[in-house]
């Protein structure tokens, strides 16, 4: 392990105007002498036909034998306009995801239609106008086959500009997206932009590669932040090996405190650790943060009323985080007083709903029993979830629902078939499953499995004597 990045401000992340003469001048040179010879770089002097050849180019993904076919069943963009649909899923056949051949074929309609045949020139119209067509193939069409003078950003180029400019963001963020364009824009060649962005995607592929980049061969290794800083360190690694031991750290710390932090790379402590200041640190790989664990108790409260479907009172969640907006069963978060190992009554539950006022209505409510915590891994939680069944009767000759049983527009009482066609989340089926199974007489309880406490704990709040107390049924293995 060779060190940190090194300290640094945003500027850091920018070519300078005569880096963007040299690097442009560099690849462009570099491009001409090393290009592979592809297909569909085999100059036309019709300029639409070569827009329509670097279009298929890009959909098709750069595999060459669909490429030639393609182009011999449909060299133009007439031709392809006028195929029969089954043609062209046949042609496709083996690539995968038919719907980019049907976008190709409908927006080859549309240029015809539309553009009477004629490919629009520049990239805004073409992401805009022809179905299929995002930013990065605009660009590659309106460069190469129009030289505008346009940037694009693939995966390559993504590659490339991370390590000339040491980027040290998440990738896939949305500060790092508009980055990598920004700065494909900064170093277009104005003059040549088709050769310029080639170059860059040539270099990503051929030289630039993602685990065993050949930098001794870089045509831009000069320019390249990932190298320098590479270099670098291997040198002070050196220089600290045979310096005197006192001289050691302050050689490996030199600089590091030279600059104010940049604000838009991740801390070094939220990216993994490739082990060394390698170039291949970058694009880098931000650490999964580790899920969080959350606990829940959920009471699936069924309302029984007399010669109709039951009803189960559900809640829409928050706008935002967890299962935002969907409709759910209450999920009330488990602490010291109200968990699963502590003994409450069902009025402490019902009062912990927020919302209602379930534990002063007119309805009479018991625990019927309780079941063994459901666990459930969403990307970012680790959610456990212990559900408690409660039925709930009307009094005595009422046969509605008084209205203000809830108290506000965010609860409902649903039947289970509302429940199957609402917008509900899998885990409000996992946990209704429980309920539906136990009246088959297929659940089992903690209290079933053997696992219920011997005694209510001494001073346990166990309102309702008739009510077995909740902790009663559960207990941890
Ligand atoms: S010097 Fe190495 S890391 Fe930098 S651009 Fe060239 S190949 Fe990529
Ligand atoms: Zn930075």
């Amino acid at each position: 392990m060779l060190g940190p990045m090194p300290a640094h401000n945003a500027e850091y992340h920018r070519f300078s105007g005569s880096q963007v003469t040299q690097v442009r001048r560099l690849l462009i040179d570099w491009y001409a002498q090393s290009k592979r010879p592809l297909p569909w770089r085999n100059a036309n002097p019709d300029e639409n036909e070569n827009a329509y050849r670097v279009w298929v180019s890009e959909i098709i993904d750069t595999v060459i034998p669909y490429f030639n076919k393609w182009t011999e069943a449909w060299p133009t963009v007439h031709a392809l306009a006028a195929a029969d649909p089954e043609a062209v899923r046949s042609v496709w056949s083996g690539l995968g995801y038919y719907s980019r051949a049907s976008r190709l074929l409908e927006g080859a309609i549309i240029v015809v239609n539309k553009f009477k045949g004629v490919m629009p020139r520049d990239a805004e119209t073409l992401q805009k106008e022809i179905p299929g067509i995002g930013r990065y193939t605009a660009g590659a069409i309106a460069s190469i086959a129009f030289n505008q003078a346009t940037p694009l950003v693939d995966g390559n180029v993504v590659r490339v500009l991370s390590r000339m400019r040491a980027l040290g963001m998440d990738p896939k963020s949305k500060t790092a997206v508009d980055l990598h364009w920004s700065l494909a824009a900064d170093i277009v060649d104005p003059d040549q932009p088709g050769d310029f962005n080639q170059s860059l995607m040539e270099l990503g592929a051929t030289v630039c590669t993602p685990t065993n980049p050949d930098c001794g061969a870089c045509p831009v290794k000069e320019y390249c932040r990932a190298f320098e800083e590479h270099t670098v360190s291997t040198e002070k690694a050196k220089a600290a090996l045979q310096a005197p031991r006192k001289m050691k750290r302050k050689i490996i710390d030199a600089d590091a405190d030279d600059d104010e932090p940049c604000a838009l790379c991740l801390p070094v402590t939220d990216i993994e650790d490739c082990g060394a200041l390698l170039v291949t640190r970058y694009p880098v790989v931000p650490k999964k943060k580790a899920a969080e664990e959350k606990e829940v108790l959920v009471p699936i409260i069924e309302l029984r009323i007399p010669d109709q479907p039951s009803k189960f009172l559900v809640m829409q969640r928050p706008p935002k985080g967890l299962l935002a907006n969907l409709w759910d069963f209450p999920h009330i978060p488990t602490t010291e007083e109200l968990s699963p190992l502590t003994d409450f009554s069902s009025d402490n539950l019902l009062a912990s709903i927020p919302n209602t006022s379930l534990s002063k209505s007119c309805l009479t409510i018991k625990i019927e029993k309780p079941f063994e915590p459901i666990k459930h891994l969403f990307s970012h939680i680790k959610l456990t979830m212990n559900i408690v069944w409660l039925t709930a009767q009307l009094p005595d000759g009422i046969s509605e629902l008084p209205v203000n049983d809830t108290a506000t527009k965010n609860c409902a009482w649903w039947t289970e078939e509302e429940m199957e066609a609402g917008a509900v989340p899998v885990t409000l089926k996992k946990a209704l499953k429980l309920v539906t199974d136990d009246r088959k007489g297929g659940s089992k309880t903690g209290a079933q499995q053997g696992t219920i406490k011997k005694k209510a704990k001494k001073g346990a709040n166990v309102k309702d004597a008739a009510q077995p107390s909740i902790s009663n049924f559960f207990s941890r293995k």
